[in-house]
């Protein structure tokens, strides 16, 4: 992981990222590599430098920001190792909370525009995540076989087509959970294609997916782990998906006229394919799991926003 570490904040200036995205972090302007997606560490500015923040370097925990976090970090995930449960990994493609005792993300989110939706075939390679820390059970892409569950991506495969290696990265065992087929194959399934659906020339997407919980009921009835307890099979499994049109500085355009729609659905075979009747506040899932969502938005704005329950278009 090319995982540059900072220490101070040098400038307040937004820069631009990937020739059109402009993020508000604070970071040493010149040293960073400029490169269309690439998760690399935009150092920390959660807690050492805040957007508002003057060049006071004050010394902090160490987070990691990507184009995928612009909305924020839901749970502080950083790049430590002594926090197994909630440990950054950040790829180019989108950037995960993953707890190694689940052996599965707690939340994935990632930035969706017209320029992710290409050409590259369904590549298929699942396997397991090399990149986790030594010593870490890797989920193999058999560790789900003859379970009942299917493996269920968090970022979808079909919002990573602009190239293979796109798409091939959504296959890491890192991005899966065990997911009910009826969930995935149907429900989630008609979510995603509608979320495709809001991106255009003219309209971008936030997407955070995520699960908790304990036990879920697959094809096979009930389970609450595979693999010999490695995994644990989430009872709920809930996404949220921010919509704007296309623009930067993209945490402070989200207003109180936003449209947030999500969701929190059983991890059941027996899940309606109607993913709208779902719907829920986010301030919903955020009591259920802990979780601060769309942590980057002014707080103000998340608190009009996060109390509403969506009510528009699901097809
Ligand atoms: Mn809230
Ligand atoms: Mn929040």
């Amino acid at each position: 992981m090319g995982l540059t570490a900072f220490r101070t904040c040098a400038l307040t200036t937004p820069f631009t990222w990937s020739g059109s995205k402009v993020l508000p972090f604070t970071m040493p302007f010149s040293r960073f590599p400029f490169r269309r997606l690439a998760a690399l560490a935009l150092l920390s500015l959660a807690t050492s430098c805040g957007s508002d923040s003057t060049d006071d370097p004050t010394p902090g925990p160490v987070l990691a920001e990507s184009q995928h976090l612009a909305l924020g970090n839901p749970s502080g995930a950083t790049v430590d190792p002594s926090k197994p449960t909630n440990y950054l990994l950040l790829k180019n493609q989108y950037t995960l909370s993953y707890h190694r005792d689940r052996g599965t993300p707690n939340w994935v989110s990632w930035h969706l525009e017209q320029a992710d939706l290409g050409p590259a075939d369904r590549q298929d390679d699942f396997r397991a995540d090399a990149s986790l820390p030594s010593g870490w059970y890797q989920v193999q892409s058999s560790s789900y076989s003859g379970s009942g569950f299917d493996r269920g991506h968090n970022c979808p495969s079909a919002a990573r087509t602009a190239t293979e290696a796109d798409n091939s990265a959504t296959f890491l065992m890192s991005n899966m959970i065990p997911q009910a087929p009826n969930n995935n194959q149907r429900t989630w399934n008609n979510m995603e294609a509608y979320t495709r659906t809001l991106v255009s020339a003219t309209q971008e997407v936030y997407v955070i997916m995520g699960s908790y919980g304990k036990g879920g009921v697959g094809s096979n009835g009930p389970a609450s782990t595979l693999d010999n307890g490695r995994i644990t099979v989430p009872a709920r499994i809930w996404k949220v998906v921010v919509v704007l049109p296309v623009g930067n500085d993209d945490a402070r355009r989200v207003s109180s006229s936003t449209r947030v729609i999500a969701v929190d659905t059983p991890n059941e075979n027996s899940v309606s394919s109607s993913w709208g009747q779902y719907r829920v506040s986010v301030d919903a899932i955020e009591a259920a799991t802990g979780l601060d969502l769309l942590s980057g938005v002014p707080t103000s704005v998340q608190a009009t926003l996060e109390a509403k329950v969506d009510n528009g278009p699901t097809q």
